[in-house]
């Protein structure tokens, strides 16, 4: 499938930052600058801040994400949050597997497998973050790290539902660090990972899906990385919380 029938989604992932107010101050600066995107353009924002945002979106064309979820419908969980209850609130995205929740709160690939099939079956779209830690890189086992992600983070999950899926590739060396990688390196996971979705479904249900990069993507670097053909957009950190440099990238992607 040809790169331009895909859906080119830039996602904001704010992690820790940003009170209620503060997400509706910095909503109210974005949604007038990305107001003409020609690709989807979504907030991930912290659980407490859900409903200030979906609340500063409506009638705009930003959509709110949340940056986790649980795999249980309800119970004795202390602290999670569930699928119903982010559906109900206004959610539509979900950013799952991320690197942080890997390295500090114990995530492994059967609990991203476990919140993707829950957020799937509750109706969200999940944004599944794989990468590759630099010592991985450096010892040259990148695929097979990313293979492994690919298969158990989806196991389970049907060519129906992938359509609901996007991947977001995120070198976890490059999360934070101002270190990005390179087009070409971006590039040549983000077709691997393809060629991973075909052999686990088939071409065409691979080619639908939209790949992401994320890793210091910013305004300087955004149109570069989004000139591949296989980077069909980026999930943002840092760059997110700043309205200009965030709506330089949903334009990078909106060309
Ligand atoms: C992220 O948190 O997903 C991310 C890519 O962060 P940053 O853009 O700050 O590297």
């Amino acid at each position: 499938m040809d790169k331009a029938k895909r859906k080119a989604i830039i996602a904001g992932n704010w992690k820790m930052n940003k009170t209620p107010s503060e997400a509706t101050a910095l909503l109210n600066e974005i949604t007038p600058l990305v107001k003409d995107a020609d690709c989807e353009v979504i907030a991930c924002v912290p659980y407490v801040d859900i409903a200030a945002a979906v609340e500063a979106a409506k009638g705009t064309n930003v959509k709110i994400g949340a940056e986790n979820c649980h795999w249980a419908e309800s119970g004795a969980f202390t602290g999670e949050i569930s699928t119903g209850m982010l559906k109900e609130i206004g959610v539509e995205y979900v950013v799952l597997g991320h690197s942080e929740r890997r390295q500090y709160f114990g995530e492994t690939d059967e609990t991203v497998n476990k919140r993707t099939k829950a957020a799937l079956a509750a109706g969200l779209k999940p944004i599944v973050c794989v990468g590759e830690l630099l010592w991985e890189r450096e010892c040259d086992i990148t695929e097979e790290v990313i293979a492994r992600q690919i298969k158990l983070d989806l196991w389970d999950v049907t060519e129906d539902e992938l359509k609901n899926v996007v991947i977001a590739y995120e070198p976890v060396w490059a999360i934070g660090t101002g270190k990005t990688a390179t087009s070409d390196q971006a590039e040549e996971v983000c077709a691997f990972i393809r060629a991973q979705l075909a052999k686990l479904y088939n071409q065409a249900a691979a080619d639908a899906v939209t790949i992401q990069y994320g890793g210091s993507m910013n305004d300087g670097n955004a149109d570069e990385l989004l000139s591949k053909t296989n980077v069909d957009g980026g999930l943002i950190g840092g760059a997110s919380l700043v309205a200009e440099k965030f709506a330089a990238i949903v334009k990078a992607a909106s060309k």
